[in-house]
């Protein structure tokens, strides 16, 4: 085990434990960011856990920059600038529930699925009610130490292994977003399952269709906004997930058009982990719809565009929208997706990119112009023609619930400029399917 781990974590983070932690409350660092940290990745958001409730939790940072979200599954929103930490209290796994509290749209679901999970436990019930051993290590940062809880969390992290806590087939009706979860993991880090939990996904790939559209929509959004899109999505048309995740998406996938769109986000993932890049939703999403749109506007290879015409909004929207049916997309990343489609255009003809500047989107579609430069344009001097544009700080400002964060800090690569064009675009783009007060359960 690497010693000192806590250097690869923001300051900021070691702060906030530190606090609850000087307040008397068993605090950790958990999930992704602990994954991360291990593999020597840069966690792009931090999740904490900790003994104390969500109103000690106000309390402790006396209710400055916090927010209580949830319904049922409460926790509490640190908020510094743009960035979120989530905090929530270790919870315990819960009871079988009874029939009779499940809610009225969901009578057909499996019979393990579980709708509620918000009883408060210790720190190894905590451990115990997650979904993967890998996602249940905890990391103490003040004493620089590993909690592994269930024994093979760091063991099959060394490995790759993707191992459910507890009995497969069962944790996956109890929570069928657990299937994505377990595929998403291969596809982001190259995993394997280990054999009884691969042989329980392929079995469970169709109770997805049990699981609340606002939690399908949210895993969506964390999946296009990741670096590993592409592997991703290429791990659920492997596994036969993607048939019931996004089927139109599945019956397209071994196609020209997707072959194209995999290598624009193939490109664009290794700029988001080498900083350059913002991990923006929107652009993304035009990504993926590009060559469709493309196709299905009469070009028959990928990368020649489209001539402009009155109405090709509409038919760029229509193809987005078929693509990711049935998971809905919000109105404003439909509309940015849209408008970096659109701006590909002005791109490629080089016309008039000074009174781009100010667009909304523009930041994101000028990463995609440069990439389908290096794929197919090949416009000498293409990079400098189409500089960023420099903006003020001020639409930093609007932060939208439910946004968990990005890529933080600074980067080496960028003026400051450009970073306040990033950071502005970025919380520009965060608006997200799942609303807050709607959270569903198990999170
Ligand atoms: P990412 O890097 O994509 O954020 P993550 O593992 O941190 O990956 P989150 O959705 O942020 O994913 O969840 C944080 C942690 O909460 C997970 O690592 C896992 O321990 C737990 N968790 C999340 N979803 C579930 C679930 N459906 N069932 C059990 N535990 C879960
Ligand atoms: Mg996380």
């Amino acid at each position: 085990m690497p010693k000192f781990l806590k250097n690869k974590i923001d300051p900021y983070i070691i702060d906030v434990i530190g606090r609850l932690r000087a307040a008397g409350f068993e605090t950790y660092l958990v999930g992704g960011a602990v994954r991360d940290i291990l593999l020597d990745r840069t966690p792009k958001d931090y999740d904490v856990s900790t003994a104390a409730t969500p109103e000690e939790v106000r309390r402790v940072f006396r209710d400055r920059h916090t927010l209580i979200i949830g319904k049922r599954f409460r926790l509490v929103h640190l908020i510094r600038g743009r960035d979120i930490t989530e905090i929530s209290t270790f919870r315990k796994r819960p009871e079988q529930e009874d029939q009779a509290d499940r809610p009225k749209r969901c009578e057909n679901a499996p019979e393990n699925m579980i709708f509620h999970d918000n009883a408060f436990g210790s720190s190894r019930d905590d451990a115990f009610r997650r979904d993967f051993t890998v996602n249940a290590i905890f990391y103490d940062p003040v004493d620089d130490k590993i909690v592994d809880y269930t024994g093979l969390g760091v063991s099959d992290l060394r490995a790759g292994i993707v191992r459910t806590i507890g009995d497969p087939a069962l944790r996956f009706e109890e929570d069928p977003v657990r299937v994505l979860r377990a595929i998403k993991l291969v596809g982001q880090y190259g995993f394997t399952m280990e054999p009884e939990t691969g042989r329980a996904v392929r079995a469970s790939l169709e109770l997805i269709c049990h699981a609340s559209p606002s939690r399908l929509s949210l895993e969506l959004e964390k999946i296009l906004r990741n670096s590993y899109t592409g592997e991703i999505l290429k791990a659920f048309h492997d596994y036969g997930f993607l048939r019931f995740f996004l089927p139109e998406l599945d019956d397209v996938f071994e196609t020209p058009q997707m072959d194209y769109s995999l290598k624009l986000l193939a490109l664009r993932g290794e700029r988001i982990r080498g900083g350059i890049f913002r991990a923006s939703l929107s652009t993304a999403v035009a990504m993926v719809a590009l060559p469709f749109a493309e196709a299905e506007l009469g070009q028959t290879e990928p990368g020649g565009l489209w001539d402009y015409y009155a109405g090709v909004e509409t038919d760029l929207r229509h193809v987005v929208l078929r693509l990711f049916h049935p998971l809905v997309l919000t109105h404003r990343t439909t509309s940015d997706a849209v408008n970096n489609l659109l701006m590909q255009l002005r791109f490629k003809s080089h016309r008039k990119l000074h009174s781009l500047a100010d667009r909304k989107g523009y930041p994101g579609a000028r990463e995609f112009a440069l990439i389908q430069n290096i794929l197919t344009w090949h416009i000498p001097d293409f990079e400098d023609s189409c500089p960023l544009p420099v903006r003020t700080a001020g639409a930093s400002k609007k932060r939208r619930r439910g946004h968990r964060g990005g890529r933080r800090g600074g980067n080496g690569n960028q003026s400051q400029a450009e970073q306040t064009v990033h950071a502005a675009a970025q919380a520009a783009d965060s608006g997200s399917a799942a609303i807050d007060s709607e959270r569903d359960s198990i999170v």
